[in-house]
């Protein structure tokens, strides 16, 4: 088998390498699979595919097997007890079941499994490459469209080439950054579900986007998240004038889960008109704090930040995108011969609301889904296309302020009217700015000469619309997904599917 790997920037640079909590596995003998099936189905609300989470809590303790076989360094059991792994517990999980390395793990399972491609002789690396579309092809007297390769722009010589393949694999991550606050790398633009969608693939439950309550606020520092743990030693929610408020919104306060402390912060900087709220933890003694939290400590005082000095500014940030390509149990999607696994991804698994530390345990388990049903599926007769280079055509951008003001305002949008906490009146006001953006670009992005910016600012503009489309779809709030006009959750729950016909989409939904 001959892969070609794509990837828009460095090999490493994505989300999986800021992962830092870890990955889960039923590993403990108090554990059990069941628990841990009951723990992601409690935190998906009603949504989580019960045969999906089954089948990848199965598989969890093989795939840590199989990490640790590739180099991966876990951290190990400090109480003697000779090569077992250290466990820890997080938000949702009912026993301690979090396999880490350190507070790198998503750092050290990337570096063991890159260090293996590249010494295979049949992966060919194409860093610094942007997939822009996919090409696929109706077969006679079917309905049903192939893919069959991918333009894609290198970005050293700027020509777009046309990769042609038997099987194409979307894992291109989250789609965090339509939104202004983020946690995620600058790479999480949402390419692979727009791509996905111009296709035809049908995107599903696009409304449940997961916000992590307390990212780090400051005009210079980017994507770098406050953990949970600051809370749990003791850090206070406060405004600006050194007021608490979390007990106004649930009597755990500042350690409810992390739906609610993200709603309550929204809501109080909503409410007071502010930038943002304060994390303070200055109370505590300053050698603690800097033994405790070595990192978070360095890392604000980059922004001259004193940590036992003074609170630490934070706003909530997009985290994860629970939604995604609608795939089967095999990471099949509805256009043949494409397979989507990862964040970019809608398996079932997350439901609406993901459990930590399920994720990176999603994408080991659907890769190696694909990697099964390309070996059953891989001598049939594929369509042949040429692997020629395309001209880009049109002008040069002279008008790169637009690029920059137009992926400025789509998040500024998306962060006040699409937000945490959600009206129908913000999501209609939304959805009519939005397409207007969308023609815009559209016209844009074929007259000019295409850039990667221009490439993800389309992306970022499509993702967009489907997020509002969807969550005017969802007349209820459930999981991620509120709406202080719906604010009750519905007996049954049902999956938002998306496609191409986004008018159609809205008068279904309006119709149920
Ligand atoms: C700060 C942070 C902490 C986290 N902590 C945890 C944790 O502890 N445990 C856990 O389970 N999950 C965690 N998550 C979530 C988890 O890391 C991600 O869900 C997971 O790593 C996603 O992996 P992926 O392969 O789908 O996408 P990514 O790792 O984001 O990789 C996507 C790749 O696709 C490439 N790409 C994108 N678009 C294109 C294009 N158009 N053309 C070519 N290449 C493209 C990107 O360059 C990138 O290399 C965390 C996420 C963040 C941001």
């Amino acid at each position: 088998m001959s892969i070609g790997l794509i990837s828009k920037t460095e090999l490493h640079e994505g989300s999986t390498y800021y992962a830092q909590g870890g990955i889960s596995a039923v590993l403990s003998k108090m554990d059990s699979i069941d628990q841990h099936v009951e723990d992601t189905m409690e935190a998906g609300a009603g949504l989580c595919k019960e045969d999906i989470v089954k089948e990848v809590a199965k598989d969890s303790k093989e795939i840590i097997n199989w990490l640790l076989k590739q180099g991966v360094k876990f951290t190990k059991n400090s109480s003697g007890q000779k090569n077992k792994l250290h466990l820890t517990k997080e938000g949702g999980h009912t026993y301690p079941r979090i396999v880490h390395a350190a507070d790198k793990t998503g750092e050290a399972i990337q570096e063991s499994l890159i260090d293996k491609v590249k010494k295979r002789t049949n992966i060919e690396l194409f860093t610094h490459h942007v997939a822009i579309d996919l090409i696929t092809k109706k077969k006679k007297y079917s309905s049903n469209s192939q893919c069959i390769g991918s333009y894609v722009l290198n970005k050293k010589n700027n020509l777009i080439n046309v990769f042609k393949a038997k099987f194409v694999v979307l894992a291109t991550g989250g789609a965090n950054k339509v939104y202004l606050y983020t946690s995620n790398p600058d790479t999480s633009s949402g390419d692979g579900i727009a791509m996905a969608y111009r296709a035809g693939c049908d995107i599903a439950n696009m409304e449940f986007m997961q916000f992590h309550p307390t990212c780090l606020y400051h005009h210079k520092a980017k994507s770098f998240l406050i953990s949970e743990s600051l809370r749990g030693e003791g850090g206070k929610l406060t405004l600006p004038s050194g007021e608490s408020f979390m007990h106004k919104y649930d009597p755990r306060g500042v350690l409810a889960p992390r739906d609610i402390v993200a709603r309550a912060i929204d809501n109080e900087m909503k409410i007071n008109g502010l930038d943002y709220v304060l994390l303070d933890i200055s109370h505590k003694k300053t050698s603690d704090i800097k033994k405790r939290f070595p990192k978070i400590y360095n890392e604000c005082l980059k922004f001259d930040i004193d940590i036992t000095k003074t609170g630490i500014p934070v706003v909530p940030a997009t985290h994860y995108t629970c939604g995604g390509i609608n795939i089967d149990k095999n990471a099949r999607t509805n256009i043949k011969n494409l397979y989507a696994i990862g964040e970019v991804a809608h398996s079932g698994l997350h439901g609406a609301n993901r459990m930590a530390s399920n994720s990176l345990l999603e994408c080991i388990f659907f890769s190696r889904k694909v990697l099964e049903d390309i070996k059953k599926h891989g001598n049939e007769k594929h369509e042949e296309i040429n692997n020629d280079l395309k001209n880009n055509t049109g002008k040069k951008v002279s008008e790169e302020i637009i690029i920059k003001h137009s992926w400025k305002d789509i998040r500024t949008l998306m962060w006040d009217y699409v937000g945490i906490v959600r009206t129908n009146e913000r999501l209609l006001k939304a959805k009519i700015r939005i397409s207007i953006y969308k023609k815009e670009i559209e016209e844009f992005f074929n007259k000019n000469i295409i850039s990667s910016d221009l490439i993800e600012l389309r992306n970022l503009i499509c993702v967009a619309e489907i997020i509002i489309v969807s969550a005017l779809a969802r007349k209820e709030s459930r999981g991620l997904h509120f709406n202080t006009d719906y604010p009750k959750t519905k007996k049954t729950a049902h999956d938002t599917i998306i496609n191409v016909n986004l008018e159609n989409n809205i008068k279904k939904y309006q119709e149920k």
